[in-house]
């Protein structure tokens, strides 16, 4: 029989959002738990060079979370990264997170469990997953040492991510069906780095191997001309999907499968927010991710004291 453990708060992600409404919690000495089962982070733990977050002139994504990492863990917040999250139900009281080895009975539960890598589109994408087909750089990379891999996409994520596994890989291919939309450092980065050949206006048709990944067949769009080229690896980074599948019975979800709530991040079920890239919302940036973690943080301890009386 799995234990039940009370808590104040459950916080669900430990991104920006997460960790900043963790990091609050834990000031107000509520009692607080934060699950997290893929990367602490989230989509900027790889990211090497931030430079729009207030007070601080360039910093990676890796220092920036470490350093808020402790200063949540500091103030008493606990962070699980390796339990999973099997299902939750919000509308009860207290709500019930349940985990694949314990069930947490939580009175406030901020979700903030950002956003999922897109799958690539092909049907041996599933077969290699693991084996050459690869979501995580920063976990995975350190596996191609000295070794040939290729980048697929071209926003910030991709150029970001072949610029990191130079750290690494003896050659980068960054692949991508159209222009780049990366910014203008680290596409100057990206160029300028021997290890990295960039290919635009191709796409990836097939994955072949027998055992794990061993070529890839791209297309050139402009020359019309199919070619086979040989890799160890491939890492995928063709945008983001919310990572809302666990809520979609009891909350509503905008067109684009986010959580519907507004700028005060309270869901239509009371004493559950969503915070960061999870929650339906014009802008998506770290500074609004940590404004709406602080937000989530505050009401949900406003919520608390009215349901403790
Ligand atoms: P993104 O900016 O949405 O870019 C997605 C890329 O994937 C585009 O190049 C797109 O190509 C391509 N793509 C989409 N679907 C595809 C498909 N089916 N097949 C092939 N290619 C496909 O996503 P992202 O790079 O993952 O970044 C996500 C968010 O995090 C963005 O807001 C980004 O700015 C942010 N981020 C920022 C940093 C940073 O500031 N350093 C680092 C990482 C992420 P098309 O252009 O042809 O549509």
């Amino acid at each position: 029989m799995k234990e039940r453990i009370h808590k104040d708060v459950v916080i669900i992600g430990a991104g920006m959002a997460g960790l900043t409404a963790a990091l609050y919690c834990g000031r107000m000495n509520l009692d607080t738990l934060v699950l997290e089962n893929a990367i602490i982070g989230g989509q900027i733990a790889n990211a090497t060079d931030i430079e729009n977050f207030p007070g601080l002139a360039s910093v990676s994504g890796k220092d920036l979370i470490s350093a808020l990492q402790r200063q949540t863990e500091s103030f008493g917040a606990v962070i699980d990264e390796f339990d999973e999250i099997e299902r939750v139900t919000l509308k009860t009281s207290p709500k019930i997170v349940e985990t694949q080895e314990k069930i947490y009975e939580a009175d406030a539960v901020i979700i903030a469990s950002g956003m999922n890598r897109r799958k690539i589109p092909l049907a041996e994408g599933r077969k290699f997953e693991t084996r050459g087909v690869h979501y995580c750089e920063l976990c995975d990379g350190h596996a191609y040492a000295g070794k040939i891999v290729a980048v697929m996409g071209g926003g910030n994520a991709a150029v970001d991510a072949a610029n990191f596994l130079t750290k690494y890989a003896e050659k980068i291919y960054l692949i991508h069906r159209s222009e780049l939309r990366a910014d203008e450092v680290s596409q100057k980065r990206l160029f300028a780095n021997k290890k990295i050949t960039v290919m635009l206006q191709t796409e990836i048709k097939a994955l072949r191997g027998d055992k794990r990944l061993e070529e890839i067949e791209i297309f050139d769009k402009v020359s019309g001309v199919t070619k086979v080229i040989a890799v160890d690896g491939i890492f995928v980074n063709i945008g983001v999907e919310p990572n809302t599948k666990l809520f979609s019975d009891e909350l509503t979800l905008s067109a684009s499968g986010r959580i519907v709530a507004g700028e005060d991040c309270r869901t239509e079920i009371a004493g559950v927010f969503a915070a960061g890239d999870v929650r339906e919302k014009e802008i998506r940036q770290l500074t609004t991710a940590a404004s709406d973690g602080t937000t989530a943080a505050l009401l949900a301890e406003k919520y608390l004291s009215k349901l403790h009386g």
